[in-house]
């Protein structure tokens, strides 16, 4: 049985993704009759998400040789793709579709919306210019193949789709709630590609302290953690760090979870926060003193609020042991001194990385040895593509997922409305 009465499609996407839908995009603007396969009621379910709902779109590093570098060992197998789609490429591309974008720090790239929305407007209407039929609710159970070739993808409910090429789009295993469970790693395996096991990347940390709960939902902008191991510093990063219910995420955190696993695999961890990392202990005392002077015969606890966030302060004034009623003028040098190096050395101790639910990006997928990069083609089966999370590609946060979502996708849809029509 066929789907939408034609025959066989030149390009039939699966998955509708970031990755998927400039694919499908792509394939239909070159001239392919396209058909985009969705098992979600919708259309970029984990793109709406993304940066919390603003998206960073991409990284804004324009230099191709440095952009690379943000994928480790997979960078030598991106430098065709990106060389010839890039950074620069995606951000004209969604401007000149009527999103503007602006850079903020570490040079990632927003819409000016604010908001993923106006990404993913941008996708449908770019599908929709090419003709791309999509089919949301249509859950693929696996492929069909014919040597070394498919021939169709096969719906759960037994419905076959015939095309020439194929392009999979199916993302990798994190938050499975948006529909990214994992079914492409097995259809490949099936196919006879090797996948590394998906594990979690880019994830939040948990940790025993319970106090975060209290301050679940502070972005501390600048902070530096040190972590230390057997009471030997094994690693230090700054940046962006955020108070989750269970613990801490934000783009430093997210960015060395993948070390902090591995850590964890020889023994416990123990982190050190520096809430203050550009104010040595001097600066941090003298700053006190003259909130304590300026506030004299006020609470404590209503004295700190230019210094600390609100949320931050019975938090910390707990964890220094001092009675946050008492007035500024009656806090001992002892306690001002205990204050100021808690600020500089808030502890914590690790309890684990979040699991796949929580996680940015699965590490893991088909290895970029079996794929030529190219055109983003299988090396074992001549008419299928891959892109996005379901390659084996590390990356920190920072838009670098997208971009590689975005260069993926393109080079795909090119590569298959070429072979299929
Ligand atoms: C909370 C969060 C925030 C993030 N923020 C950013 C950010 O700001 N910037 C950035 O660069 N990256 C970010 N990422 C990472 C980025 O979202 C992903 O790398 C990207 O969305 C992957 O796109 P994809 O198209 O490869 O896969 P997905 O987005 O996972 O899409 C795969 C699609 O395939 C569909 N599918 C799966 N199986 C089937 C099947 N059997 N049949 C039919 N359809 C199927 C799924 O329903 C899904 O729609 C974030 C990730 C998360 C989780």
């Amino acid at each position: 049985m066929s789907l939408g009465g034609q025959q066989v499609w030149d390009v039939a996407v699966i998955g509708g993704g970031a990755a998927g839908m400039m694919a499908a995009g792509r394939a239909a603007e070159g001239g392919a009759r396209v058909i985009l396969l969705e098992k979600n009621p919708g259309l970029g379910k984990k793109l709406l998400i993304t940066g919390g709902g603003r998206c960073n779109v991409t990284n804004a590093e324009f230099d191709t040789k440095t952009l690379l570098s943000k994928y480790g060992d997979a960078g030598k197998y991106l430098s065709s793709p990106f060389a010839a789609w890039s950074s620069k490429d995606a951000i004209g591309f969604f401007e000149s579709r009527g999103m503007p974008t602006k850079i903020e720090n570490e040079k990632r790239a927003f819409p000016v919306s604010d908001t993923a929305q106006s990404v993913h407007n941008v996708l449908t209407s770019y599908m929709k210019e090419g003709g791309v039929t999509v089919h949301t609710k249509s859950p693929v159970s696996g492929f069909i193949r014919e040597g070394n070739s498919i021939v169709s993808a096969k719906l759960k409910d037994g419905t076959l789709i015939d095309a020439r090429s194929f392009i999979l789009a199916t993302g990798g295993k994190s938050r499975p709630e948006t529909g990214s469970t994992g079914d492409g790693f097995v259809w490949l395996q099936e196919l006879g590609h090797t996948v590394s096991s998906a594990t979690a990347a880019l994830v939040p940390i948990s940790v025993h302290d319970a106090w975060v709960k209290r301050a679940a939902g502070v972005s501390l902008k600048d902070a530096k953690i040190t972590l230390f191991q057997y009471e030997k510093k094994v690693k230090s990063v700054r940046g962006k760090v955020l108070i989750t219910h269970e613990g801490l995420s934000g783009p430093a955190i997210l960015n060395a979870s993948r070390e902090i696993g591995e850590f964890l695999q020889y023994g416990d961890l123990v982190i050190d926060l520096d809430l203050f990392p550009d104010l040595g202990y001097e600066k941090v005392n003298t700053r006190l003193q003259e909130i304590f002077n300026e506030n004299a015969t006020k609470m404590l606890k209503n004295s700190l609020k230019g210094f600390l966030q609100p949320v931050l302060i019975p938090v910390v004034l707990q964890l220094a042991l001092i009675d946050a009623q008492k007035t500024c003028n009656a806090v001992s040098r002892d306690e001002r001194v205990r204050l100021m190096k808690l600020v500089k050395h808030v502890p914590l101790s690790v309890k684990g990385l979040l699991g796949l639910d929580k996680a940015i990006i699965t590490s893991g997928g088909v290895s970029l040895d079996e794929v030529d990069t190219r055109y983003m083609q299988s090396r074992l089966i001549s008419n299928l593509y891959l892109v996005g999370d379901v390659l084996d590609v590390n990356r920190p946060s920072g838009g670098y997922s997208l971009q590689l979502c975005w260069t993926t996708g393109r080079i795909a849809g090119e590569s298959a409305y070429t072979a299929g029509t």
